[in-house]
């Protein structure tokens, strides 16, 4: 029996937020990458910058754009959009490269359809390499986990305003820290942020190279200006700096 899945990507224009750009955060930033975004969190932070994946109207949840009076939660049928596994393979291989980014919202929503389009592609290529951003709240099965090169995990902190306990599952980043293919990443901006940082490395025995800490902004001079106490953490702590390539060559801009 032939299954096709549909995934719920977000809807960036007219079609699904497919598009060829640098991969700006992380140990792979700088080299090309084609991102797939899907729709819908499990999780709400108050600061996502990606808030069309899952603010929708009718539901609950508090965001820092609601300070805006011109905010308004979005229409679901208006920033996410079904597309067939088939479709996405399609517009996928349309670009010249061979690394994938599925992110989101929580690409580990929809395990099950990312599985379909992954076989697609190879089956086109067997050289083509996926990255998965996840916040770490969702076990990746284990056929998930082994078709999968490269697990960028963000865990959220207490500035995302999200519940200790539904940001932190404490099985399910055990799991990712006993898998070589899993880097943890962090945007800080205090040192309360960093001491969370640091006790998770110890809390879940991450080794610090495998961490990566970023300054938060959203444009090149809040990057700056949060970089150097970032810095020295790092120095202090072995855990690796990280950039913002993107938010330095595109700022806010969505779909590059
Ligand atoms: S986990 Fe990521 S996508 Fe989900 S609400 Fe938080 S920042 Fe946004």
């Amino acid at each position: 029996m032939v299954i096709s899945f549909r995934v719920l990507l977000a809807r960036l224009n007219d079609g699904p937020e497919i598009f060829f750009t640098l991969q700006g955060e992380g140990v792979s930033a700088g080299l090309p990458a084609v991102f797939v975004r899907a729709a819908l969190c499990n999780l709400h932070c108050r600061w996502c910058d990606t808030d069309n994946t899952w603010n929708f109207e009718g539901t609950p949840w508090k965001h820092d754009k609601d300070a805006d009076p011109a905010y308004r939660k979005h229409r679901k049928a208006e920033v996410a959009i079904e597309v067939p596994s088939a479709e996405i393979v399609e517009r996928v291989a349309a670009h010249p490269c061979r690394r994938v980014v599925l992110t989101g919202g929580e690409p580990l929503l929809q395990q099950e359809a990312w599985l379909e389009v992954i076989a697609g592609l190879r089956a086109i290529d067997p050289a083509y390499v996926f990255e998965v951003e996840t916040n770490g709240t969702r076990t990746p099965t284990e056929e998930f986990r082994a078709a999968v090169n490269q697990f960028n995990v963000s865990p959220k902190l207490a500035n995302s305003g999200m519940e200790a306990k539904l940001r932190t599952v404490p099985a399910v980043l055990s799991g990712f820290a006993a898998d070589p293919k899993a880097w943890f990443k962090f945007v800080a901006v205090e040192d309360g942020d960093m001491d969370e940082i640091l006790a998770f490395s110890r809390d879940f025995t991450v080794p610090p190279e495998r961490i990566l800490v970023m300054p938060e902004g959203r444009t090149a001079a809040d990057l700056d200006r949060h970089a150097p106490a970032v810095a020295a953490r790092c120095l202090l702590h072995g855990w690796r700096f990280c950039d913002r390539l993107h938010v330095r060559l595109w700022g806010d801009k969505r779909g590059v």
